[in-house]
């Protein structure tokens, strides 16, 4: 594909795209990005989403819900 039909990178590095996020690691900037704006920082947002200790297990959930690919 060429640049026609490309968009914007969601994360707002500038770059066009086919996908939703440029190459380089944008989709992992911008999932840290988001987090440490809106919440502080990543305890605070497994917290806030009723994980962590005395909530639901990250690990148990991922392995339900089975798409991670982190095993
Ligand atoms: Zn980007």
């Amino acid at each position: 594909m060429g640049e026609q039909g490309k968009r914007d990178c969601l994360c707002g590095c500038g770059r066009k795209t086919s996908g939703e996020f440029a190459s380089g690691g944008c989709d992992q900037f911008a999932r840290t990005a988001v987090i440490g704006l809106e919440y502080g920082n990543t305890a605070r947002f497994l917290e806030r989403h009723g994980y962590g200790r005395g909530g639901r297990n990250l690990r148990d959930e991922d392995k339900r819900r089975g798409q991670s690919g982190y095993g």
